[in-house]
């Protein structure tokens, strides 16, 4: 049985490999032809609590993503352009549908952080790509569960490549893994896929999505987003968004008992870690009154330095916590209507 179980799994292996060959297109081969992809890309041993994601798919994606080719996957440049096709393969490979007839939502923004953007001209208005599909509920598609992460980094500065592999590769490589997941096995409520991009300067693409929704927000019963989820060292998962939304905190301690990672609620407002309310995509959702939970990691080695890299992650950890959030998301689709209209949002 066992035995049975792992040739399926490397033939699913190798099917995907060339799947992901043949979409990736001219993409796949300037990364593999870096020379640098396949030799590092060693799949762990460990295994995870629930095994529904495939592994190598996962790790697949976030080499791509975190590749040198991509440039560190700046708003507005060539490697968040490649990031871009990458993505709307994957999307279109997965089988799901557009809002607009495309997955592109293109929109205007002006950089709001002080962090090194183009010529410093604070005012210069940029132009950010989001790239949005979904997947139609079986039992209501009328309300909607949203998973956001942010595709787009910090690019090059001073000749050296900030990759962002933990930030933000991972939460994209879920992402991925999960339209994957669902694209066999259709949720009961629409499951909306947003890559955002332009987070690095201010969250713009997540305040794009709130200022033009490709469905209804009202309908939106819950955002779950991802920015750095595979820490390089051993760590805690935080799951913020309970302290707001108290109603989340059972489904977040039940994966937290399941999970061999220490999965903690914390880091919006209840304790004296730093509030992580406002700090990532989900910010403009929570506005909008739309309850989130937010999966990322304490990063201070390697927060937006070039050594941010695939080969610093901790894989194991990255994969267990994609399993954690697909967990979640399972459940919280099961449960997604009686919670809205506990929610009292309708
Ligand atoms: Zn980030």
């Amino acid at each position: 049985m066992q035995h049975h179980r792992q040739r399926a799994k490397s033939l699913q292996n190798i099917l995907f490999i060339l799947f992901l060959t043949c979409i990736s297109g001219a993409l796949w081969g300037q990364v593999e032809r870096q020379g640098t992809i396949f030799e590092n890309l060693k799949l762990p041993s460990a295994n995870t609590t629930w095994q529904r994601l495939s592994s190598i798919q996962l790790i697949t994606s976030l080499a791509v993503l975190s590749a040198d080719s991509l440039e560190g996957r700046k708003t507005g440049s060539r490697g968040n352009l490649r990031a871009q096709q990458f993505l709307v393969r994957q999307f279109s490979a997965f089988g799901l549908q557009s809002f607009n007839g495309g997955f592109a939502q293109s929109f205007q923004f002006v950089p709001r952080s002080h962090r090194n953007y183009g010529s410093g001209n604070g005012q210069q208005s940029h132009t950010g790509i989001n790239i949005i599909g979904y997947l139609p509920g079986q039992r209501n598609s009328e309300l909607a569960i949203l998973i956001t992460a942010h595709y787009d980094h910090e690019g090059i500065r001073g000749g050296e490549i900030y990759n962002g592999a933990n930030d933000n590769g991972s939460g994209v490589s879920a992402m991925l893994a999960a339209a994957g997941y669902f694209s066999n096995q259709l949720p009961d409520h629409t499951i909306i896929f947003a890559a955002l991009d332009a987070e690095e300067t201010g969250l713009n693409g997540a305040r794009a999505f709130v200022r033009n929704p490709p469905f209804p927000l009202e309908k939106i019963a819950l955002n779950i987003n991802m920015d750095m989820i595979s820490p390089a060292a051993d760590s805690l998962l935080y799951i913020s968004g309970t302290d707001h939304f108290p109603q989340l905190s059972k489904y977040v301690s039940a994966v937290s008992r399941a999970s061999f990672l220490k999965v903690v609620q914390g880091h919006n407002s209840l304790d004296d870690l730093e509030d992580w309310t406002y700090s990532s995509d989900h910010a403009p959702f929570y506005y909008h009154g739309i309850p989130f939970l937010y999966l990322g990691v304490e990063d201070k080695a390697h927060y937006h330095k070039p050594t941010d890299t695939f080969e610093n992650i901790n894989q194991p950890f990255f994969l267990e916590a994609s399993e954690v959030m697909l967990e979640l998301l399972i459940n919280l689709d099961r449960d997604l209507s009686r919670l809205h209209l506990q929610s009292g949002r309708q």
